[in-house]
């Protein structure tokens, strides 16, 4: 078995168990997987960064100006935080280095200065994640959608 941290479009983190990482993909593409807030199938899993705020700077605007976009009945704040999240984790993949199951690992060894400070992205299991904020390195989830993975 096998435990995952996911996160919904709208940004609700949770966990969930799966028999195997195979057992997971199947379960994600079938649409098996819902999200236990707001029931949408449209999860994935949470890409772990450390330290939001850090790796933040410099971020291109994720969402036309406000104004410009015509009135909708989308759920503007659930529109924006998707958008933000998307945005977000493009900084990430773009700007950092992918290191994987490592994440842990590698997270501590820069918090600890040594390996050099340097921004990554990677999995981690949700204990793995509470044992790092645990030690005062913070890290963030952001999620993979099923529809971004095209
Ligand atoms: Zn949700």
């Amino acid at each position: 078995m096998i435990r995952y941290s996911l996160v919904c479009e709208a940004g609700h983190g949770f966990e969930s168990w799966f028999p195997s990482s195979d057992s997971y993909d199947t379960q994600i593409e079938r649409g098996l997987v819902t999200c236990p807030v707001c029931d949408t199938a449209k999860v994935g899993k949470a890409l772990m960064v450390p330290n939001v705020a850090r790796t933040d700077r410099g971020r291109e605007p994720a969402a036309p100006a406000k104004g410009e976009a015509p009135v909708t009945m989308i759920a503007e704040p659930e529109r924006q935080m998707r958008a933000m999240l998307r945005a977000l984790r493009e900084h990430v993949m773009a700007n950092a280095e992918h290191v994987g199951a490592r994440f842990p690992e590698e997270a501590r060894r820069i918090h600890y200065g040594e390996a050099e400070g340097r921004s990554i992205y990677g999995e981690a299991t949700p204990a793995e994640a509470r044992a790092l904020v645990e030690e005062g390195i913070e890290v963030a989830a952001i999620p993979i959608l099923p529809d971004d993975r095209n």
